[in-house]
């Protein structure tokens, strides 16, 4: 009689099991279960075999998504890092850079502002959106709806912004741009994802269109965010780069500039627009060159190249936590050097700057005309970028400016901002620093920041 030949039983790599489970329903004779204890490569928990009623059946191994995860014990198991010896020698992953292609000329468009900043999106080489509707920025989600599967791209409303951001985590380890709109609460929701993508170094862009707040608030257009998106994107030393659009045309530019910003600094970028300013039509210039995106070495891109990356926010060791957080300081210094951005109007021989953001900005500029008609001296200092605070252009401007007005729709988070940037800074001594504040999504018209700044200006002459 002749012996059937045995059946190799499977062998598991820990370092490519992500405990996904399939393996345990595959299997009938209970020889697989689930793990207990960390993977210090992956942080991940890879399942447990005990093969002693095992048959060879291969379903484990069928059902495992993993190409190393499961092996047949007969079939040779690849080279593989562990945390005592060295790593194996191995070539560096795909590193393929983004290609610039050049566009027609055409005409301006007159777009929404939430348009504008899809579109600025769709240039820089995004085809995979993930998100979940919520006023004032669902007009910016269903335009990648309606572009994105034409374009060959991907269009999916998650359950919620839980749900949507870590979608963004995956689909921005693999290397590819990806993006959400939002709104106040919506990006509320979102924090613990996006301190995982910036544990993980995981570039993704948000566009928040800020909304009235606390709580639900309303739909209105108050700078709610500043705080939260400066300060508190999340737990730990979490910073993220922030651009802070006026018109239809810098959503478009900023939204684009942010998936470059993404890449460059492997973190997400947040666009902080305002409510009014999605919702706002203007004449919009298209770039003379749209993005096609390359494929960076370090994504986790599931082809042969890219294989064994591996992304993650956890360092379970104290002294490696503490390295990290040392590399991302590191990261966010250079950020803060290199990205400080602001627009300047009139400013090279103001007594009073005006400091505004956003919509508000708008405003501001109208009253500078008015005091300028009027023969005060006033100028508009615009942040385009919220965090790093641009303290650089500002410096400057302090030898001759003796007052700040900071217009803003918020109880006062964009002051707050140039307080602790100037504080920083080591600068501002004796300047006065006042505002014009509006909130509930009531914007500072530009009568009341005449007022404030008149006011201002007749308590220095009394002075
Ligand atoms: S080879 Fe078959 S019997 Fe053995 S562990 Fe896998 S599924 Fe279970
Ligand atoms: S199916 Fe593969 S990845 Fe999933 S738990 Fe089993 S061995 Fe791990």
């Amino acid at each position: 009689m002749v012996q059937a030949a045995a059946r190799p039983k499977p062998t598991l790599q820990p370092e490519y099991c992500k405990g996904c489970g399939r393996c345990l329903d595959a299997c009938a004779h209970h020889c697989i279960t689930p793990g207990t204890t960390i993977d210090p490569l992956t942080g991940l928990l890879p399942v447990t075999l005990s093969l002693d009623e095992c048959n060879g059946c291969g379903l484990c191994i069928d059902a495992c998504p993993e190409p190393y995860g499961l092996l047949a014990e007969t079939l040779p198991a690849p080279e593989m890092p562990t945390p005592a010896g060295p790593a194996p020698a191995r070539p560096p992953a795909l590193d393929l850079p983004p290609v610039r292609r050049a566009l027609p000329e055409g005409r301006p468009l007159i777009l929404k502002g939430a348009h504008a900043s899809a579109i600025g999106a769709l240039l820089a080489g995004c085809r995979h959106f993930f998100g979940y509707p919520i006023t004032p920025s669902t007009e910016g989600a269903e335009y990648m709806a309606r572009l994105l599967p034409a374009l060959g791209g991907h269009f999916l409303q998650a359950v919620s912004e839980v749900a949507a951001i870590n979608m963004m985590y995956g689909c921005g380890g693999a290397g590819l741009p990806t993006m959400t709109f939002t709104s106040s609460p919506g990006f509320a929701l979102m924090l613990e994802g996006l301190s995982y993508m910036i544990g993980a170094e995981v570039p993704g862009v948000v566009v928040d269109v800020m909304r009235g707040g606390p709580g639900l608030g309303n739909i209105a257009p108050e700078q709610s965010d500043i705080k939260m998106l400066c300060r508190g994107l999340g737990h730990g030393a979490t910073h993220a780069i922030v651009l802070a659009p006026a018109t239809p045309q810098e959503m478009l530019d900023f939204t684009a500039l942010a998936f470059e910003l993404a890449f460059q600094y492997r973190n997400p970028v947040i666009v902080a627009a305002d409510g009014y300013l999605g919702q706002m039509t203007g004449k919009v210039t298209l770039p003379p060159a749209a993005q096609q995106p390359g494929l960076p070495g370090w994504a986790v891109h599931g082809d042969a190249a890219h294989r064994r990356n591996l992304i993650n926010s956890i360092h379970l060791a104290e002294a490696d936590l503490e390295e990290h957080n040392r590399h991302l300081q590191a990261k966010y210094l250079r950020m803060s050097k290199a990205e400080q951005r602001a627009d300047l109007y009139r400013c090279a021989d103001a007594d009073v700057l005006l400091v505004a953001c956003n919509t508000p900005a708008r405003m501001a500029k109208g009253a500078v005309r008015v005091l300028r008609e009027e023969g005060i001296h006033a100028g508009l200092f615009r942040p385009q970028t919220l965090w790093p605070f641009p303290v650089r252009q500002l410096k400057p401007l302090l030898d001759h400016v003796r007052t700040v007005v900071v217009v803003e729709a918020s109880e006062g988070q964009l002051e707050d901002e140039l307080r602790l940037a100037l504080s920083h800074a080591g600068a501002g001594e004796g300047l006065e620093i006042r505002h014009v504040r509006r909130m509930g999504g009531v914007l500072p018209s530009q009568r009341e920041i005449v007022d404030g700044v008149r006011q201002a200006s007749r308590r220095r002459a009394r002075a």
